[in-house]
Order: C-alpha cells, then structure tokens, then sequence
C-alpha cells in the first residue's frame, strides 16, 4: 500500500492503459479518480470503479474533456474539495487521427495536439498549483506531488502518416522535462512512460488479426504485445517514494521496440 491516503486522477481511463493503471494505482492505496471525456464513456468509467470498490479500493468516474480548460480546472476544484487534495496525476488521454501529412487538415492537426498536448499542459498546470499551495505532507510522501505523463516511442521515432500524433508526443518530453526542471526544487517529481505497443482500443487495427500480430512482432524483440498493467505497475512505481529520485526522464516500456529491430538479424 505504499500510496495509501493518496488522491490520482488518471484522465482517459475508462478504457485502456488509463483504466489498467487506475485498477494498479488503487491496489497499492490510491483513492482513483477515473476520467471519461464523454457521456458514451461513462458506463465503461462506472465499470472501472466497480471493479476497484469490488477488491476493496476507493475510486470515482468523472467526466472532463481535457482539451477544455474551464473543464480540467473544473475536475480539480471538485477532486480538492470532495477528497482534500489530488497527489497524483496520471496525464493519459490521448488518441490518434491519422492521416496522409498532405492530406491533414488543419483541423485534424489541432483536434490532435488538443487532447494529446493542451490537454496534458492543461491538467498539468492545475496539477502544479494544486501541489504548490499543499506543500509535502511527509506521512504521505517526500514529494509534494508527482504527475506522470503518457507519452509513446513515438516522442523518438517518427511515424509516417501520423504526424499531429508524433508531434504531439515529442511535445510532451519538452513539456515534462521542463517543468520537471522548473518545479524540482519545490520537489514535484515529473516523469513520462514510453509505452511501445499495448494491446488497448487505440491499436486495434495492429493487433486485431493474426497477420497484424506476426507484422507486430517484428517491431518487437521481446516478441509479445504488452498489456495495461504492464504499464500501471510502472506508474505506480513512479508515483511512490520508491522513485523519490527520478525526475524529468522517459522510461520506455516497449518490450525493446527502440532497440532498431531492423538490426536483430544483422541488419
Ligand atoms: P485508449 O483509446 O484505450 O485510451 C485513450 C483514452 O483517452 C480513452 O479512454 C478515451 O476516452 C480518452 N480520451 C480521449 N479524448 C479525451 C479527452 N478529450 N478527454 C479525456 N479523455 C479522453 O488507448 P490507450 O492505448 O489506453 O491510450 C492511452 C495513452 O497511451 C494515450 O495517450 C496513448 O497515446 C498512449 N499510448 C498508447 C500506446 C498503445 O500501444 N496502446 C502506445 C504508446 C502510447
């Protein structure tokens, strides 16, 4: 239980790695509270926290579209005022709309960059202020508060036909290592998770027939895809004392995906 008394908001986890790493976080103490965007979301949100409450855990399903500012600013008044304070902030929302660069609207950029890139700046800023006006409350954790950004291999390699997705995940690693720099001393601790190739709704088209598979397995040297807990196990790892010294770094969970596969039969 080494998050026990903790408040998380993980956005986008009503499906997924975010709902994965809600069931991760409460199980090692964290009160979860599970964004949707939407109101189609909102049963497969409520399922997540029955399945939390049912192993014993504390959890709430919230709705917030994290590209909407009065909406994130929204979800951290009532998270402050219903459980105290937020901890923990699991930055995940994110999805694709992919599309041949020249034939990318500017619409289809910006519908992108604003749930993948504003939305994470956004939740992360109500985070940072959150964590600032609270201060560290050492029965809790030596942190005054640790925010954990959902990036992809794709914040280091590029990926034809996606290039809002890519952008919007190289954006992150600058985003998060400068306010890692910025806040450090005030010790907040920001990190990003590089997930490879996890099996969730996002890469369906990838993995969903047995030929997307074995073309999968080739960008893979561990040869298998990875699953949610994969990643929430991490992010758990990330959001304790046990991590208390990694600040402002990528750790990639890609079963070896950025390790140029090309190259595994001598290139
Ligand atoms: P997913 O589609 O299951 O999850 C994305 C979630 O984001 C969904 O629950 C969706 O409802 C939510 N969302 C979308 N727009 C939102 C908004 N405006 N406000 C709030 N929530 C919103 O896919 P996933 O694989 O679980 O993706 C989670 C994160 O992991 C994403 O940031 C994705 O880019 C990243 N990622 C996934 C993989 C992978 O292989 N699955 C690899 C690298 C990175």
């Amino acid at each position: 239980m080494k998050l026990k008394d903790q408040v998380a908001i993980v956005t986008g986890a009503s499906s997924g790695i975010g709902a994965g790493t809600s069931l991760e976080l409460a199980r090692a103490g964290a009160t979860v509270v599970v964004n949707y965007p939407f109101e189609a979301a909102k049963n497969a949100a409520e399922a997540v926290v029955s399945q939390i409450k049912s192993e014993g855990g504390n959890a709430v399903s919230y709705q917030c579209d994290v590209s909407k500012e009065a909406e994130v600013v929204k979800m951290f008044g009532d998270t402050v005022s219903q459980f105290g304070t937020v901890d923990i902030l699991v930055n995940n929302a994110g999805l694709q709309k992919d599309s041949a660069f020249t034939e990318m609207s500017l619409d289809t950029w910006n519908f992108v960059l604003s749930v993948n890139l504003n939305g994470q700046f956004l939740c992360a800023r109500e985070a940072v202020k959150e964590f600032l006006r609270r201060g560290v409350q050492p029965e809790k954790s030596v942190a005054a508060g640790k925010i954990i950004c959902m990036s992809s291999v794709h914040e280091v390699i590029p990926w034809s036909g996606h290039a809002n997705y890519a952008a919007s995940k190289g954006g992150i690693m600058m985003m998060m290592k400068t306010i890692a720099q910025e806040f450090a001393p005030k010790k907040i601790r920001i990190n990003s998770i590089a997930p490879g190739a996890i099996q969730t709704p996002i890469n369906k088209s990838a993995w969903g027939t047995p030929e997307g598979m074995k073309n999968l397995m080739r960008l893979i040297p561990y040869k298998r895809i990875g699953e949610p807990s994969d990643i929430g196990k991490a992010v758990v790892w990330l959001a304790s004392d046990d991590s208390d010294y990694v600040n402002g770094t990528t750790l990639f969970i890609d079963g070896g995906m950025t390790l140029y596969p090309g190259f595994e039969d001598n290139g």
